[in-house]
C-alpha cells in the first residue's frame, strides 16, 4: 500500500512583477490568496464576488455571523463600496494608508456574505505597498480577514499562514515580510457620525482618531460577546487571538517571579531583564524566561507579540505567564486587549 500523500500548503511567493500579475488573476478568478499587510497577514479573496468570499470562511472555520474587512488601494475608492460621510473622510485623509478600518453604511455592490447580513461595511486602506499594489492589478476591492484558522493567534509571516491553512483551498501566499505593525487594525464605527464608536483597539491609538474627529470615541454597545451570537465586532469575542497553551495574565511580572513557576510553564517578559537578573536566577530558571523586546518599546512588543506566542505554544509548555504593558499611549490598549482575549 502506498502511503498517505503529504497534505500540500500553500506556496509562498516572492513579491515579483510577475508573481503579483499571477496571485492577481488568481483573485480575479475567483481564488484566494495569502497577503502581507502591516498588520497581520491575511486571507484575501475578491470582495464583489459572493462564491470567492465563501472560500474565506469555509478555509478559516470563520462563522458566517462574523463579517469581512473590504482592502481598498486608495481612499478614492471609498465610494464604490460605502456611503461616506465628513467624518470618515476626514479620518481617511488624515490615517490611510494606515491601521484603521472604518465602519460605515454599505453599497449594494458589497454581497450580504461579506458584511455577515448587516447594512454596514468594513473598510481600510492598507500600508503595505506590496497589498496596494496587489489589489490595483486585481482590479477590485478584497476582503480580507487575519488569515488563521478562526480564533487561533493571528499571522505575522507567509511561513504562519503557510503554516495554519496548510490543507484548505488556499494555494498562494505573497511574501510582503514580517508585519511592521504586528497587531491589527483599529475599527471605528461612523455608521452614526455624531456618535463614532471604538470597536476594537488596534495599530492606531485613539487618541489620535479623537482629535481628528474633536471628540471622545464611544464604546461598543455591548462590550464583550458571547461566542457563536451576532456581534457589532467579533473581534469583541471574549476568547480569540489565543495560543492552545492557557495563559496567566499577571499586571506586573520580573524575572525574580520567574523563580516562584512550576518547572513546565513559561515566564513571557515584557524586555530583557538585566543581566544582573539573569546571574540571579539558576540555570533551569533561565530556560523558561522569554521576553518580547530588548528595550521595553510598544513597538516592538507589538510587532513579537503573536510571532512570540505562536513559537511558545509550539514548544509543550504547561503554561505561559504574561504581564500587561502600562499606560493607554501608543500601542499599549492594543497590546493589553489581545494578551487579554488570549487569557480569556
Ligand atoms: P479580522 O480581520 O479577522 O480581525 O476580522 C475583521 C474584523 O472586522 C472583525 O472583528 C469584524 O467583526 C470586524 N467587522 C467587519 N465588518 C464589520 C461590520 N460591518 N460591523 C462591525 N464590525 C465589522
Ligand atoms: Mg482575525
Amino acid at each position: 500500500m502506498s502511503p498517505e500523500p503529504l497534505l500540500q500548503g500553500p506556496r509562498i511567493f516572492r513579491p515579483t512583477t510577475a508573481n503579483l500579475a499571477r496571485l492577481a488573476a488568481l483573485l480575479r478568478r475567483g481564488e484566494l490568496v495569502g497577503v502581507p499587510s502591516e498588520t497581520v497577514y491575511g486571507l484575501a479573496a475578491d470582495a464583489l464576488n459572493p462564491a470567492a468570499c465563501a472560500k474565506i470562511f469555509a478555509a478559516k472555520g470563520r462563522p458566517t455571523t462574523d463579517p469581512l474587512i473590504v482592502h481598498l488601494a486608495s481612499a478614492a475608492d471609498l465610494g464604490r463600496v460605502a456611503r461616506t460621510n465628513p467624518a470618515a473622510l476626514a479620518l481617511a485623509t488624515a490615517f490611510w494608508p494606515g491601521p484603521l478600518t472604518l465602519i460605515l453604511p454599505k453599497l449594494a455592490i458589497v454581497p450580504d456574505l461579506v458584511s455577515a447580513g448587516r447594512p454596514t461595511v468594513a473598510v481600510r486602506v492598507p500600508a503595505h505597498t506590496v497589498f496596494r499594489r496587489l489589489i490595483c492589478l486585481a482590479g477590485c476591492p478584497l476582503a480580507a480577514p487575519s488569515a488563521n484558522p478562526f480564533g487561533y493567534i493571528s499571522p505575522t509571516s507567509a511561513a504562519h499562514v503557510r503554516d495554519g491553512l496548510t490543507g484548505t483551498s488556499l494555494r498562494a501566499v505573497l511574501d510582503g515580510g514580517e508585519c511592521r505593525v504586528g497587531v491589527e487594525s483599529t475599527i471605528v464605527d461612523l455608521t452614526n457620525p455624531s456618535r463614532p464608536r471604538l470597536l476594537r483597539p488596534g495599530g492606531l491609538n485613539a487618541a489620535a482618531i479623537e482629535r481628528v474627529l474633536g471628540q471622545k470615541l464611544g464604546l461598543p454597545h455591548s462590550k464583550t460577546i458571547v461566542a457563536g451570537t451576532a456581534a457589532p465586532a467579533p473581534g469583541m469575542l471574549s476568547r480569540h487571538y489565543s495560543p492552545q497553551t492557557p495563559l496567566t495574565l499577571h499586571s506586573r511580572l520580573d524575572a525574580r517571579d520567574a523563580a516562584k513557576l512550576a518547572t513546565d510553564e513559561v515566564c513571557l517578559l515584557l524586555r530583557r531583564p538585566a543581566n544582573a537578573d539573569l546571574r540571579m536566577l539558576p540555570a533551569e530558571r533561565v530556560r523558561c524566561l522569554r521576553w518580547l523586546s530588548e528595550r521595553g518599546d510598544l513597538e516592538t512588543i507589538a510587532k513579537n507579540l503573536f510571532s512570540t506566542l505562536r513559537a511558545l505554544d509550539g514548544e509543550g509548555w504547561r503554561r505561559i505567564h504574561a504581564a500587561e504593558v502600562s499606560g493607554v499611549e501608543g500601542l499599549a490598549p492594543a497590546i493589553n486587549d489581545r494578551l487579554r482575549r488570549a487569557s480569556a
